[in-house]
């Protein structure tokens, strides 16, 4: 089985389950609404007759034309009827008809003789997923975020560690519970063991959650990835393509990366193809600004520099943590 192929069977399995679910939701608000107005069982009953009717028509000829139309009127009339009586008892009058995830496709997954935008996201989602698998994005979440290991000892303007990263806290919370695209991104600057990758990660989590795919990685096995592929010009994966295209493209630890003319030119070809479709980037680093400009050429450090930076405060957390042990 191909890579891509192993993506379209899941996609095809999630789209019969979300028709499934559909279905159910259907059936679920007939009952609802038949339990509120008991006419409109015998209603349906009528309306499903006549599609009965209509098709014995075309089966039987004799005279078609006005037959149909005659029973076409008579169904135009009970869904009215129907209609009428769901408005009248708080209902919405399309509240019976069936339900569909994909406006556009109405859940076949076909749009335009083409697989629909709905089913090649999920095609996206589950290679993405695939990449994260090794990744730690379970274990870390807001809930498991800890300010108290932030010092709430103020410096000369009166402020905090713990103070500054509350406000980050609050922001990266935000950011992932209003995630939307086009969307602009965030790049978290501090030194080691101060949360950065912790962060990220509750972003990931909480974005992944909405149903967006995401792709977390460090910058070394990200552009190593795409190294490999690049030159042995494998055709199991396109990594390149898929921290192009996916929703939301976390890259832990940029500047630990190989320092190479290809690594600057991919990293280059990602943050400007992503920013020019309006898809984000959560970038972490121990570098300074101006530490990235030295690194960078000018062309990326001022893209990185149109995103949100937040910067991290405090001690090494990890060291804090052994301490208590
Ligand atoms: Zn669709």
């Amino acid at each position: 089985m191909s890579y891509l192929e192993k993506y379209y069977i899941n996609a095809e399995n999630e789209l019969e389950e979300r028709r499934m679910r559909n279905r159910l939701l259907q059936e679920e608000r007939i009952s609802e609404a038949e339990k509120a107005i008991p006419q409109l069982h015998e209603l349906r009953k009528q309306l499903m007759a006549s599609g009965t009717k209509l098709a014995s028509i075309l089966v039987s000829g004799g005279n078609m034309k006005k037959n149909l139309e005659q029973i076409s009127s008579e169904n135009i009339s009970i869904q009215k009827s129907i209609k009428e009586l769901l408005v009248q008892n708080g209902f919405k009058d399309n509240y019976l008809d069936p339900v569909y995830s994909c406006e556009k496709c109405l859940d076949t997954g076909i749009y335009n003789n083409a697989r629909c935008s709905c089913f090649m996201n999920d095609v996206k989602k589950f290679e993405c997923m695939d990449l994260n698998s090794s990744s730690a994005m379970d274990l870390c979440s807001f809930d498991t975020f800890d300010l108290g290991f932030y010092s709430s000892e103020t410096d000369s303007k009166g402020v905090s560690p713990r103070d500054k990263m509350k406000r980050v806290y609050f922001y990266c919370a935000e950011y992932a519970r209003d995630f939307h695209l086009p969307q602009n991104g965030i790049l978290m600057i501090g030194g080691t063991g101060l949360g950065k990758t912790h962060l990220s990660l509750a972003i990931g989590k909480d974005v992944i959650e909405k149903g967006y795919s995401v792709i977390y990685g460090s910058a070394p096995d990200l552009f190593g990835r795409i190294e490999r592929e690049h030159f042995k010009n494998t055709e199991s994966s396109d990594t390149l393509s898929l921290l192009k295209e996916c929703d939301l493209l976390i890259i832990d630890d940029l500047g630990t990366e190989l320092d190479s003319k290809f690594n600057y030119s991919t990293l280059y070809n990602i943050i400007n193809t992503r920013m020019n479709m309006g898809k984000p980037l959560v970038i972490n680093t121990n570098y300074k600004l101006s530490e990235l400009q030295e690194r960078y050429s000018s062309r990326i450090t001022s893209r990185l520099s149109t995103m949100k930076i937040l910067l991290f405060s405090g001690e090494d957390i990890r060291l804090i943590k052994k301490d208590m042990k």
